[in-house]
C-alpha cells in the first residue's frame, strides 16, 4: 500500500518527494525487516532476554522471560511496563525477599540509572538460580539477560563439597582443614589463643582385622558423630585420613580451654560403638598445640600436635598430652 502511495505521487509529477517518499518507505520496510530479525534472535535466545529504552522502559521482552520470571498475563496487558514498574511487580511479590517494598525498588532503581554493566546470581523464592547479567547498548538503552543456572550452580556446589570434604564421614578433608588452621593462626598472631588437636584412634586396626572393613568404616562414621558433638560450632573437625582426626580450637584463653575439649572427646570414647555386627569400646589417643605459644605457621603447629599424639600413645594411649618443648 506504501508503495502504490508512492507510485501515485510519483504519477502527479513529484518525482522529488516520491524519491524521499518511497527512501522512506524503504527505511520502514528496512526497519521492520530489523525488528523481525532481533525478535527472532531474542526468541531463540536460550533464556530470558529484554531491551529498555534509554528512559528505562522496556521495549523488547522475549516469550522465556515470561515463563522464567512466571510473569502473568496482565502484566504486559497494556503494553510493557517500565523497569520501576517491573521493579515494584517483584518486590510486592516477594521476588526480592522481605523488607519494605518501595525501598527495594529504589535501591534498584539507583543501580539501574547508573546503566553499568553488571552480573549477578538471583536466587527465586521458588528456589531456582537465574544468572542476570545487564548491559548498556552502543547508541542507548540497555539489555538484560536471565539464564536458569539452578542446575550447574548446585553442581559446582556439589564438586567445591565433594573437593573439600572427606566422603565416609562427611567431616572436612586435609585441604578444608589447612585452610582453617592458617585462618585461626593468622587470626591469633597478635592477640588470643588456639588449639590443635591431633586424634589418631587407639589399635583401631584390630577392629578392620577382627569385623571386617566394612564395620570399620561404620566405627570411623560413629566417631566423626562424637568428636563433632565435642567441639563448638566454629570450631573445625577434620578427617585428616585413615584413623586420624584433628581439631581447631580456636576462641579460647588458656591452655585449660585446650584440655576441658580433649575430656569431653575422651569422655565421649567410654560408651561403646554399637555397629551392626558387633559393639565395640575403643579409645583415642591426643596430642594438642598451642598457638601461637608452640608455633607461628599452621605446619609447624600441626607437627607439634603430631609430636604430642606420640606421647599420648607411648605414654600409654587413651589421653592427651599437650607438646612440651
Ligand atoms: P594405634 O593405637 O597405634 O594407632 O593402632 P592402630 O591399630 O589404630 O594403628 P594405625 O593408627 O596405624 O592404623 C590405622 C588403621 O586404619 C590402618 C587401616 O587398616 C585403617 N584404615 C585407614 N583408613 C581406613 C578406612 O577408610 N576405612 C577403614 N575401615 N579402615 C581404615
Ligand atoms: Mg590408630
Amino acid at each position: 500500500m506504501a508503495a502504490e502511495a508512492a507510485r501515485t505521487v510519483a504519477q502527479t509529477g513529484h518525482a522529488e518527494q516520491a524519491r524521499s517518499f518511497v527512501n522512506m518507505v524503504g527505511l520502514i520496510g528496512d526497519l521492520r525487516e530489523r525488528v523481525r530479525l532481533l525478535e527472532a534472535v531474542m526468541e531463540n535466545f536460550p533464556g530470558g532476554i529484554s531491551l529498555f529504552d534509554d528512559n528505562l522502559q522496556m521495549v523488547l521482552c522475549n516469550r522465556q522471560q515470561k515463563v522464567l520470571l512466571e510473569y502473568p498475563d496482565e502484566l504486559m496487558a497494556d503494553g510493557y511496563p517500565s523497569m520501576e514498574e517491573l521493579f515494584r511487580f517483584n518486590a510486592v511479590r516477594g521476588e526480592y525477599g522481605s523488607g519494605d517494598i518501595e525501598m527495594h525498588v529504589r535501591r534498584r532503581m539507583e543501580l539501574a540509572r547508573k546503566m553499568e554493566p553488571h552480573c549477578y546470581d538471583r536466587t527465586r523464592p521458588n528456589g531456582t538460580v537465574l544468572e542476570v547479567r545487564g548491559m548498556p547498548l552502543e547508541g542507548g538503552g540497555f539489555v538484560t539477560t536471565y539464564l536458569d543456572v539452578t542446575e550447574q550452580r548446585r553442581n559446582q556446589q556439589l564438586v567445591s563439597h565433594m573437593a573439600h570434604h572427606d566422603p565416609l564421614t562427611d567431616l572436612p578433608n586435609r585441604m578444608l582443614f589447612n585452610d582453617r588452621l592458617t585462618t585461626a593462626v593468622a587470626q591469633v598472631k597478635r592477640r588470643g589463643l588456639m588449639a590443635v588437636h591431633y586424634l589418631d584412634l587407639d589399635k583401631f586396626k584390630p577392629v578392620n582385622d577382627s569385623f571386617g572393613h566394612k564395620a570399620g568404616d561404620e566405627m570411623l562414621i560413629g566417631v566423626a558423630e562424637r568428636i563433632r558433638k565435642a567441639v563448638r560450632e566454629n570450631d573445625t573437625v577434620a578427617r585428616l585420613g585413615g584413623d586420624e582426626f584433628a581439631i581447631v580450637q580456636t576462641g579460647i584463653n588458656q591452655r585449660g580451654d585446650a584440655a576441658v575439649l580433649a575430656n569431653r572427646v575422651l569422655a565421649l570414647f567410654e560408651k561403646p560403638f554399637e555397629l551392626s555386627v558387633t559393639s565395640v569400646k575403643l579409645g583415642i589417643s591426643i596430642g594438642i598445640a598451642l598457638g601461637p605459644d608452640d608455633g607461628a605457621t599452621s605446619d609447624d603447629l600441626l607437627m607439634k600436635a603430631d609430636n604430642a599424639l606420640y606421647c599420648s600413645k607411648s605414654g600409654g594411649r587413651n589421653r592427651f598430652s599437650f607438646f612440651e618443648k
